[in-house]
């Protein structure tokens, strides 16, 4: 996406991209009249931002339309179910905003249904136990341009099939001997239609039927029938699966179940600066490049959640970026400059000092302590006023004090005045500075008079700075986090490179804020505007007294939108 085409934050009103036309032409037809969807994550890994958008449009759709989505863990390999992985998932999904209710499958849960139908297809003569290799199917399959050759068990009658199929159900074969085809089309241009394998022997126990099953049915196979016999509709995929539709709807077309589903293909996430694949994720994970599946640097649903994004923002990222059938990137600076428009409307004010300095206001008296109000959210009138403990003695940001400043520098140096936020006008009178000739400590004296930053006079401060009182202030750790990889595509790299080139030594620093009192006790997830520094959202890693903060983004779009 170009600089100029950024779409601005808020989805437009009345965005109807296809799968909402769809679903409004089956209504209006009466071909549908409730709309069922699903969520069939494989339970091998988190989610991630990618997984969102297709959260956002199964769930979405259903809950747009007054319909139902169900929650179905793939689990037709019969590897371990990782129990970490299934409550990840559903964790990860409530957080979204999103419920499946009562309904909650595993694909597992019809294996007996779609044995039936596997029995059924073999009656109907369209299914075959074939004993050809992978190596051997490979050379009978052929390529795309010309027919392929039949097996030769092609033409076995129904009875043979079912005797054989028999055999490798009761694990009289070994993996690899014997699998069930469908007979669908060796000459078919589209190769999944070139007789797919549908059963395959796997001597693994699964983790919900136990050791019942030696066969396993594939994903092509039972995705049509699991999303027939929940009574989904509308079936919504990734654009990949769209050579795979033709058998999907051989198989209902073939085995004419109850309910009708359909599959529709979107286009897949992707986000510049980002990888998205599971295997990669594992391997940042594994390797240790990152601290676990919820580091705030990491796409995971877990992860952007530590790291501070709201499920509203990342909800509004999905329906902005749209439903199309074309693969493209999409720039990440688009997600950072929607939950920067949230957290804009949504997240208290608070003031911290990243880089502090010393001032010290002559004119105030030594013992006094006032407590200020300060306005916590100025786009949120019912988010109130606090108070903030000012005193004589305050840290302010060593970048907002110049000793000799250019005639532009509006804030702090020796004769102008700036405004302390929510407290009072100073103006400088001098600085001290060390051994080293580093300035440490900026004198000021204040304005009695101007008590809340107001001049009564009506006089001009062009600058308002931030600041903590120096007795009261809490230090706080800060993690700034930048993008993890230096590479747009990172998965671009030159011949014998590898993408881990390519991740960003500086995706995280560490320093020791100065915050305001009010932070010293926050709830970890509590998120918050640190005045003219940026979002931050407080981390699990906090303890009471000392906060720990991760930066969500920076205050302002690195791009002009
Ligand atoms: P695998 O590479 O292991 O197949 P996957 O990313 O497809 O992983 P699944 O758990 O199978 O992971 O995904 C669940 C659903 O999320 C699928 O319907 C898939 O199409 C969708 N999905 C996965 N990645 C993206 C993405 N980047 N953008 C949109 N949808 C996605
Ligand atoms: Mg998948």
């Amino acid at each position: 996406m170009s600089e100029t085409s950024m779409p601005p934050a808020e989805a437009p009103a009345g965005n109807r991209h296809f799968i909402r036309q769809i679903i409004d032409a089956d209504l209006a037809a009466g071909r549908v009249s409730k709309v069922v969807t699903r969520f069939p994550p494989e339970p091998n890994g988190y989610l991630h931002i990618g997984h969102a958008k297709a959260i956002c449009l199964d769930f979405g759709m259903a809950k747009e339309y007054g319909g139902e989505c169900h929650l179905r863990m793939d689990d037709t390999n019969p590897t371990r179910e990782d129990v970490e992985y299934v409550e990840a998932i559903q964790r990860d999904v409530r957080w979204l905003g999103f419920d499946w209710g009562e309904n909650y499958f595993h694909a597992s849960d019809y294996f007996d249904e779609i044995y039936a139908y596997a029995i059924r297809l073999i009656k109907l003569g369209k299914a075959y136990v074939c004993h050809l290799s992978a190596e051997e199917w490979k050379d009978y399959r052929g390529v795309p341009e010309k027919p392929g050759k039949p097996s030769p068990w092609r033409e076995r009658s129904v009875e043979e099939n079912l005797a054989e199929f028999e055999k490798m159900t009761r694990g009289e074969y070994d993996e690899g001997a014997a699998t069930l085809r469908a007979k669908v089309d060796m000459a078919s241009p589209n190769m999944h239609m070139r007789d797919p394998v549908i059963y395959r022997v796997r001597k693994t126990a699964h983790h919900n039927t136990g050791d019942k099953w030696l066969v396993y049915p594939m994903y092509d196979f039972a995705h049509p029938l699991e999303d027939a016999i929940e009574g989904v509709t509308h079936s919504i995929c990734t654009l990949e699966f769209e050579v795979h539709r033709p058998f999907y709807d051989w198989v209902i077309d073939t085995l004419k179940p109850a309910s009708r589903p359909h599959q529709y293909e979107f286009a897949r996430l992707n986000l510049t600066y980002t990888v998205m694949s599971k295997r990669r994720l594992l391997e940042l994970v594994q390797e240790k490049r990152v601290n676990g599946w919820d580091d705030p640097r990491m796409p995971t649903v877990c992860g952007l959640r530590r790291r501070g994004f709201t499920p509203e923002s990342i909800r509004n990222f999905c329906e902005i970026i749209g439903v199309t059938k074309y693969n493209s990137m999409t720039d990440v600076a688009l997600l950072e400059h929607v939950v920067r428009a949230d957290l804009n409307k949504t997240s208290p004010r608070a003031m911290a000092v990243m880089n502090p300095l010393k001032l010290v206001i002559e004119n105030y008296p030594e013992h006094l302590v006032e407590n200020l109000p300060a306005v916590n959210n100025p786009e949120d009138e019912a988010a109130g006023t606090r108070l903030v403990p000012f005193s004589r003695e305050l840290f302010i940001e060593r970048e907002d004090f110049m000793e000799d400043a250019p005639k532009k520098f509006f804030r702090l140096t020796p004769g102008r005045e700036v405004r302390l936020r929510w407290a009072y006008v100073v103006r400088c009178v001098g600085c001290e500075k060390d051994a080293d000739g580093n300035v440490s400590v900026v004198r000021c004296v204040y304005d009695p008079e101007t008590r809340g930053g107001n001049t009564p006079d009506g006089r001009k401060v062009k600058a308002t700075i931030h600041w903590v009182s120096a007795a009261h202030a809490v230090p706080a750790e800060v993690r700034l986090y930048d993008r993890l990889f230096v590479k747009e595509d990172p998965t671009d790299v030159p011949e014998g490179g590898d993408w881990r080139d390519n991740l960003n030594p500086d995706s995280l620093k560490t320093a020791t804020a100065l915050v305001e009192p009010s932070l010293a006790d926050v709830p970890a997830g509590a998120r918050f505007q640190f005045e003219r520094i940026g979002y931050f959202c407080a981390d699990p890693d906090s303890a009471p007294g000392a906060p720990v903060f991760n930066r969500t983004v920076t205050l302002k779009d690195s791009k002009k939108f």
